[in-house]
């Protein structure tokens, strides 16, 4: 884990509601960093906002050691992290947390993705695909405009299949179809999912009904991200127990079968 002053490469729109920001990292390799792991970062270097905001890595690129970030504008934070320029210094903290795991010999893997939660599956994927694990990703998003790096996910040589909210291909009836279609044609053995409680919900239930190694990847609102501040606890179901955690400290990649959602 290192506190790091990255210097921002590029940082830009990619879309109305989206950003895509790329640092250099100096000091340490980005091979340490795996999919599925954040990074706590200070999004401005002033009082205000004051605490850090977490991010998935969207890409590792190991040639060149830097590493690539997807996020929505939302809030305070992410409004003055869009306004940050190239050559700037961006303070950041990690890598925090768990990682995706593969199913040993994997013959393939399904990826549920809702908006920016593509970002946090996208290293997976590409990480897949240096594996020789075909993947295919089913990208959900309220309008067309909101699908994101479908050019980078094909150019990586995985599968994707949009849906929207705007031409209604997006009803979870008809995710569930297209979904079914594609572990039944492709055997597909695991599943991933990140973005969307009502998608979880539905991926929970392809994976139990097919036996699917399952995970999720859970963005809850943090503080610290170091488990001190307790601001992103949830709860799972452990056995015959329902435990609390800090998604800070066992996530955020979680077996989708424990999380109650
Ligand atoms: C592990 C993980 C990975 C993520 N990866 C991505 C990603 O790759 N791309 C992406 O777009 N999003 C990602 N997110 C979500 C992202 O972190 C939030 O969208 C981001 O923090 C929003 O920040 P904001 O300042 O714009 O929004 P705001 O709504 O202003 O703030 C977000 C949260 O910060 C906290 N906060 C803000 N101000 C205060 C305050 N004064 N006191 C206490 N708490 C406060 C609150 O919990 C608040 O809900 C991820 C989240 C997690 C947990």
């Amino acid at each position: 884990m290192n506190l790091t002053n990255a210097e921002i490469l590029s940082n830009q729109p990619i879309s109305e509601r989206y950003c895509h920001m790329e640092i250099a990292i100096t000091g340490w390799s980005v091979a340490d960093v795996k999919p599925g792991q954040f990074f706590h970062i200070r999004t401005i270097d002033a009082y205000s906002p004051l605490l850090r905001r977490p991010f998935s890595i969207y890409r590792i690129n190991e040639e060149d050691n830097t590493l690539e970030f997807l996020y929505l504008v939302k809030g305070v934070g992410t409004k003055v992290m869009a306004k940050r320029m190239p050559k700037e210094h961006l303070d950041i903290f990690g890598p925090l947390g768990n990682t995706f795991t593969f199913r040993e010999g994997s013959s393939g893997i399904l990826l549920i993705a809702r908006g920016v939660g593509i970002a946090t599956l996208s290293a997976l994927a590409f990480d897949a695909g240096k594996k020789g694990i075909p993947c295919y990703a089913i990208l959900s998003a309220r309008t067309k405009d909101d699908i994101l790096i479908e050019k980078e996910l094909t150019a990586a040589g995985i599968k994707t299949f949009p849906v929207t909210d705007e031409d209604g291909s997006s009803d979870p009836l008809l995710v569930r179809k297209l979904a079914e279609e594609i572990i039944k044609m492709q055997q597909i053995d695991s599943v991933y999912t990140c973005g969307s409680r009502r998608l979880a919900i539905l991926t929970k239930d392809i994976g139990e009904q097919h036996q699917l190694f399952a995970e999720i990847a859970l963005e809850e609102n943090m503080g610290c991200a170091m488990g001190a501040c307790y601001a992103c606890v949830c709860d799972i179901q452990d056995e015959d127990e329902i435990r609390s955690i800090r998604v800070c400290q066992e996530g955020p990649v979680l077996p989708l079968k424990k999380v109650i959602l």
